[in-house]
């Protein structure tokens, strides 16, 4: 129907909408496409640099249900932390999923764009996002290999690590996987350093900045149980909090800083934005987890008495 509120240029004759372009260079002005590491793949993957840009999505993950989404809220560009193109394809046919989500995208005049490890290592991003959302004063990068990848920080007193797992748990949305810790219950911690996403390759620096507990995720048998052996049982103890829980926080950091970048508020009045609603977070159920704290050791069975 004829409804002036949803007609932007009826209610200001002298709005100009945003191009992609502008929106684009708004984006890598925070988040710089030379930042990314060298095998990840960043920037614009679909849309016109001239297209009006009057509605944008931010999305962890660029799925079809999020692709969905985008279109039927009319979006113009979709923001996404991760790559939808990571690997090379020869085909965007609709038979595979990157072929209909590429093909989804085109069809809706969606504009996709990815600010993947850019987006890791700005300040704020998405490990600085996750610092603060747990608290940590005087936070430094966790690499030292002057990336500026994860960070680490204090908290404001130490706690035991039980307490501490707490604190992740409602720092961040609720997943079906919850978190998973490994340590004594009753250690105290104090000086933490955190890795949005899959962090498995950085225990050598955890080391190295004194951590008494990582925070990452997609923590893998083999990897933890060597760095626990390293550990002795002692401290960095490590937890995981979910691929999607830890960097979701970010979403809305990069909303606002666009709408910032883009000369908030007066953007305000001529881009609408909104982080998805939709959980990209693969896990949906668990079953079989002792959820408790771990139960007194159970003496062993048979032998001689
Ligand atoms: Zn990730």
């Amino acid at each position: 129907m004829d409804d002036p509120a949803r007609d932007p240029e009826r209610r200001d004759p002298d709005r100009r909408d945003l191009r992609l372009r502008d929106v684009v260079a708004a984006l890598e002005s925070l988040y710089p496409l030379e930042s990314a590491a060298d095998w990840d793949r960043v920037g614009l993957v679909t849309g016109e640099p001239d297209q009006p840009v009057r509605r944008i999505l931010f999305a962890l993950d660029p799925t079809l249900a999020v692709i969905d989404e985008a279109r039927d809220w009319d979006a113009d560009l979709l923001v996404t932390h991760h790559p939808l193109l990571l690997r090379g394809v020869h085909s965007v046919a609709t038979t595979s999923a990157k072929g209909a989500s590429v093909t989804a995208l085109v069809r809706a005049g969606v504009a996709l764009w990815v600010g993947h490890t850019n987006a890791d290592v700005a300040d704020p991003g998405v490990s600085t996002v996750l610092a603060d959302a747990l608290g940590l004063a005087d936070q430094r990068p966790l690499s030292r290999d002057g990336t500026n990848a994860g960070r680490v920080g204090e908290l404001a007193s130490p706690v035991t690590l039980a307490e501490f797992a707490d604190v992740v748990a409602s720092a961040l949305p609720a997943t079906a996987g919850g978190i998973r810790v490994s340590g004594d219950p009753d250690a105290a911690v104090r000086t933490v350093a955190v890795m949005g996403g899959s962090g498995d390759d950085r225990f050598d620096d955890v080391r190295a900045s004194g951590a008494d507990v990582y925070v990452t995720a997609d923590l893998r048998h083999h990897p933890v149980l060597e760095a626990r052996e390293e550990a002795r049982g002692g401290p960095p103890y490590l937890v995981d909090a979910g691929h999607w829980a830890t960097e979701s926080l970010w979403l809305e950091s990069g909303r606002e800083r666009l709408l910032g970048a883009l000369g908030h508020p007066a953007a305000a009045t001529r881009v609408e934005t909104r982080v998805s609603a939709i959980r990209t977070e693969p896990w949906t159920f668990v079953v079989g987890a002792n959820a408790a704290r771990p139960a007194p050791a159970v003496p062993p069975t048979g032998g001689v008495s």
